[in-house]
């Protein structure tokens, strides 16, 4: 059995940035995202049910998801976000778990990032332990703009989508603040995963 950590936090909070930390010091990172963009890429093993579900039009010439295509049936038809997540979720978690199962015996204990993970009763009920960048939401804000050049109303609509930060850190067992420099993280990643070593060895 694997000890799991599951980290999370908002749009632009900084999980890949405290992930890749993780990761530096010998934990698995298992990344949710990663894995759905890998299932929807060119010969991804969500592309035939995606295309049987919603015609071929769902993909591009290269053969991996058409967002922009999809984005345009979900907005004119919302219910069919439902049945695109019926089919990327449960292929998601099954290809999470099988990374969890081939954990290798250099890493002690896994980090499951997920970036909905609040608001994912079975994510929740998944892991050991809930980890949670927080910064503020104008900070998440001036990142996603700056990165990705989204306008602000845009992120302010993901931001209300997702689950708010006071209901994040009510679920946190663990916060990892993010709101400064990126120096201020490696000092509370390295807290973070001395404590995760130890509950790892009194694990399973
Ligand atoms: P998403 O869920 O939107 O993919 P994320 O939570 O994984 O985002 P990152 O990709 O780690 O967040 O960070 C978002 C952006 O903000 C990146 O461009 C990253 O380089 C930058 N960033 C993260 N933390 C800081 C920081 N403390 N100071 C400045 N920039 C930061």
């Amino acid at each position: 059995m694997t000890y799991v950590v599951g980290l999370t936090g908002g749009i632009g909070s900084g999980k890949s940035a405290v992930a890749d930390l993780f990761a530096a010091r010998g934990a698995l990172v298992v990344d949710t995202d990663a894995i759905a963009h890998g299932l929807t890429a060119p010969g991804g093993a969500a592309m035939p049910a995606i295309c049987a579900e919603f015609g071929a039009a769902a993909a591009g010439a290269d053969g991996a998801l058409d967002r922009a295509a999809m984005r345009a049936m979900v907005f004119a038809d919302p219910p069919a976000r439902k049945r695109l997540e019926a089919i990327l979720h449960p292929l998601i978690r099954s290809e999470s778990e099988r990374r969890l199962a081939e954990r290798p015996a250099a890493s002690p204990y896994a980090i499951l990032m997920v970036p909905l993970l609040i608001e994912s009763g079975d994510y929740r009920k998944r892991v050991d332990r809930i980890a949670v960048v927080d910064c503020a939401e104008a900070t998440q804000i001036a990142r996603v703009m700056r990165r990705n050049g989204l306008a602000r109303e845009e992120i302010e609509r993901i931001l209300a989508a997702q689950a708010s930060r006071a209901e994040r850190l009510a679920a946190a067992d663990d916060v990892i603040d993010n709101d400064g420099e990126l120096a201020a993280l490696p000092p509370q990643v390295e807290r973070l995963h001395v404590n995760y070593l130890a509950l790892a060895r009194g694990f399973g």
